[in-house]
């Protein structure tokens, strides 16, 4: 069960369901996009070139602490400088389609206001370059990187973030809507709000449930808001949302279990989800769900509502279980929750389990935003690198995705995280994840590693390799 147990569908549209190839589970439908995504703080470097301003990422990785290798973003992959490596790693491997992200501070260095013509211009070329190459941009409008001068007037806990990340929106379709049809509007709700402001290991590292609360609320009216801003500009964006999704089941088949397990998924799952669809949040609290904390105010119903033209979901190949009853080792340390959750990892089958709950549920088209597999590596520049691990999780990911399309999902397309080892947030440079190897010391070329070489000829041939042979 992953899923969305007891919750009544939100509309009675039905999921188009994209027509497989019968009879070969190997082949992907056509038009299925085979991509690769990063995010700008992660890759980019330049953090206080040609006017940028700071973001709550610049700044939280000077806390003590908070970052494991005590590293911070400011040079990364360089890709500021070196994305014509980038894209050309994406031509190499024949992929059809990169989701990548804007910088907020970039474009507006305060978060509103004075428009920095040098970022606009900055990925002016980049999307230039990818349609030049025939490869689809998919623009992730905010993935983490708020603008400090946002978080100095309160962050998003500040209920009037949702309307400036509307108007930055709005000015990223006004700009690049011409040549950018896919748009995932903010990248994992939960990370931003939840481990941003609740457990503090994400910026700005805040530990305040309360603060927490008022966070979810005005990502949600963001999201919302957002949207439509996008829809304004140009009605045929098509906008949609990452969300990471995490299958759950009930660690025993008890009452007292299955409604902890409930509950749990209401939050994880349904919290970011649900108020798109409904104009409602899912009930995930014990003792009732704690609007007044959150700022909640009448006629938000309203105001939540957005009718997404996708569902984007991160799988990390994650499972949880999860059990009624104290705390201690939680997947989703969240007081009113009293559930235990540990999470078991690599399980490709889940992938299936979300995407055909996701369809059922929401009756949208679902593009995987990301997916990926992290593994210690021993850094060898310009050497082959044999990461028969990675290679092995995204073939199991991939058959996971196919059997979801056979069951009705209809899924668009899947975005390898990561095209390039990239800064990985709290772990800095500890993880390597890429498709292609980066040497962080000097980050000069990029070496594709076998998993990329793999992944391209999956993404060319459009078919997965015979089981046996990988
Ligand atoms: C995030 C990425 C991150 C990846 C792997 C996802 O949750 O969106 O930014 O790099 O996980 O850790």
């Amino acid at each position: 069960m992953f899923g969305f147990p007891g919750h009544a569908s939100p509309d009675g549209r039905k999921s188009e369901g994209a027509p497989a190839p019968e009879g070969n589970l190997e082949a992907f439908p056509p038009g299925f996009l085979f991509g690769a995504a990063s995010s700008c703080v992660q890759i980019e470097g330049a953090a206080a070139e040609d006017g940028k301003g700071e973001s709550i990422w610049d700044r939280f990785c000077r806390q003590p602490g908070a970052i494991r290798d005590g590293s911070n973003p400011s040079v990364a992959c360089d890709s500021y400088h070196r994305w014509p490596e980038d894209l050309a790693l994406l031509k190499a491997m024949g992929l059809q389609s990169y989701r990548m992200s804007i910088a907020w501070p970039r474009i507006l260095p305060a978060g509103k206001g004075a428009v920095n013509r040098k970022g606009l211009d900055h990925y002016n070329k980049i999307i230039d370059a990818l349609c030049e190459i025939g490869v689809k941009p998919l623009i992730t409008c905010f993935h983490w990187d708020l603008p400090q001068a946002l978080q100095d007037a309160g962050g998003w806990p500040n209920r009037d973030t949702a309307a400036h990340f509307a108007d930055y929106a709005a000015l990223l379709a006004k700009t690049y809507g011409d040549r950018v049809e896919y748009w995932c509007l903010l990248n994992e709700l939960q990370a931003f709000t939840v481990a941003g402001y609740g457990w503090g290991v994400h910026a700005p590292g805040i530990k305040d449930r309360g603060l927490m609360l008022r966070a979810t609320h005005t990502a949600n009216l963001a999201q919302a808001a957002g949207f439509h801003a996008l829809k304004v500009q140009r009605s045929s964006l098509k906008v949609g949302i990452a969300h990471d999704l995490y299958p759950v089941h009930p660690a025993s088949p008890s009452d007292a279990d299955r409604e902890a397990c409930r509950r749990f998924d209401a939050f994880r799952n349904c919290w970011f989800l649900d108020p798109a669809f409904t104009g409602e949040y899912p009930q995930a609290f014990v003792a009732g769900n704690p609007y007044e904390a959150m700022g909640f105010r009448p006629g938000d119903e309203a105001l939540l509502r957005a009718p997404l033209d996708y569902t984007g979901i991160n799988y990390y190949a994650g499972l949880g279980i999860v059990a009624a009853g104290g705390e201690g080792g939680l997947l989703q340390r969240l007081d009113a929750h009293e559930v235990r959750a540990r999470a078991i990892k690599f399980y490709p089958a889940g992938m299936k389990e979300v995407l055909v709950d996701l369809a059922q549920r929401y009756k949208r088209p679902i593009i995987i935003t990301e997916t990926g597999c992290n593994e210690p590596e021993a850094l060898s520049p310009g050497k082959p690198v044999h990461d028969g691990a990675r290679i092995r999780y995204l073939d199991a990911v991939l058959r996971s995705v196919r059997e979801a399309i056979t069951a009705g999902a209809d899924v668009h397309g899947m975005h390898v995280w990561s095209l390039i080892d990239d800064w990985e947030w709290q772990s800095g440079f500890q993880a390597r994840i890429g498709l292609a190897q980066v040497d962080f010391n000097n980050p000069v070329g990029r070496t594709l590693k076998d998993s990329g070489a793999w992944y391209g000829r999956v993404a060319r041939s459009r078919t997965l390799p015979a089981a046996h042979t990988v």
